[in-house]
């Protein structure tokens, strides 16, 4: 740290995402990113005009991708916000929304920590149930911001539209943000609420079931007054927070969204090929909903088994916090991933009898 850092972030945590290791292939299981590439069409929409173009700035309004989006939930453009990810999506809802403090649960996505402290703001820190499941009763009225990640990380259990409901009811004068970064898994979006709640912002992302996490492009959905708080941020940070390649490669995607459908089809079987092999195995894994299981092995430690499958070239992410410690969160990659991936797993139980 420089003596020149303003004293209020010397303290900052900063959120470390998971590792990127570059000295060997593995296989990787760490991030929830998809095993699958974009849609054809995807991979073909750039060539050298668009690279050429690249000396001109990109729509700061985002106005056709936004409306691509939009459509697809019965909204138009002013209900929606294109970020940098929908970590950036996040961290303007903090900015905008937090003044009367925030809510989450104390195992959930590792960035609401990060930007709470990020703005100063007074977090309330809310335990999940033993089963690690969220009671939205502990959500209602709380007079605070409220952030659930639906389905949740890691543990992929997610919670029903009514609970959600509920909570939007009992704190109308708060901002309730969804974070549904894999709600294309298996969970229920909470868009279907938009036009009832005026408090609900909705997130979601194409990094992880529209296999663009490296293009960095996420969305908030919510109401014309919500959005229009959010640009102010956004402009007042980076009117061009989308780059021209990634704003083209999103509305490609979006014209070939039934590939998409398709994979997340075949990530859900695998992910339920997955479970039944690892319960074989003796290992508790919740009934998640996402691109991956959250498992705890019944005799090894949950460091042991991230460090063992390291070693033999598997990557798996582990958590430090104490309350899951001896889980890992393995991300669902295609079958043959996660049949290389068991069958280590059972070379390591033999080598450890
Ligand atoms: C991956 C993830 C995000 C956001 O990822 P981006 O790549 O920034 O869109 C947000 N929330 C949760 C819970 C995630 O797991």
């Amino acid at each position: 740290m420089s003596r020149f850092l303003n004293e209020k972030y010397a303290s900052l945590d900063a959120y470390t995402p998971g590792e990127q290791p570059r000295d060997k292939r593995y296989i990787k299981l760490n991030t929830n990113e998809s095993p699958y590439p974009p849609a054809p069409q995807v991979v073909r929409a750039l060539g050298e005009g668009e690279i050429a173009d690249l000396r001109l700035y990109s729509d700061p309004t985002g106005k056709a991708l936004r409306e691509k989006i939009g459509a697809q939930f019965g909204l138009g453009m002013d209900n929606v916000i294109l970020t940098n990810g929908s970590d950036d999506v996040l961290n303007f809802a903090f900015m905008a929304f937090s003044g009367d403090g925030v809510a989450f649960p104390d195992i959930s996505y590792g960035f609401y920590s990060v930007f709470a402290q990020l703005h100063g703001v007074d977090a309330k820190i809310i335990p999940l149930k033993p089963d690690f499941s969220v009671d939205y009763r502990d959500y209602c009225g709380l007079n605070r911001m409220i952030v659930l990640a639906n389905p949740n990380a890691p543990t992929g259990l997610a919670i029903p539209l009514e609970q959600i409901r509920q909570i939007l009811i009992t704190n109308d004068h708060h901002v309730v943000v969804i974070d549904e970064a894999y709600v294309d898994f298996g969970g229920q979006s909470a868009a279907a609420l938009l036009g009832e709640f005026p408090n609900l912002l909705v997130s979601q992302t194409f990094s992880k079931s529209r296999s663009m996490a490296g293009a960095r492009l996420g969305y908030g959905l919510g109401s014309r007054e919500l959005i229009a708080d959010l640009e102010k941020l956004r402009n007042s940070t980076n009117p061009y927070n989308i780059n021209r390649l990634t704003m083209r490669l999103g509305e490609k995607t979006l014209d070939n969204l039934s590939y998409y459908e398709e994979n997340c089809k075949k990530i859900v079987q695998t992910r339920e090929f997955t479970r039944i092999e690892l319960e074989k195995m003796g290992f508790s894994v919740l009934p998640g909903k996402g691109n991956f299981l959250f498992a705890a092995h019944p005799r090894l430690s949950g460091e042991d088994v991230y460090t063992k499958l390291k070693e033999r070239g598997v990557l798996v992410r582990h958590f430090t916090a104490q309350r899951i410690q001896n889980y890992n969160r393995i991300t669902i990659g295609t079958r043959q991933e996660m049949e290389t991936m068991l069958r280590i797993l059972r070379e390591i139980e033999e080598g450890s009898l």
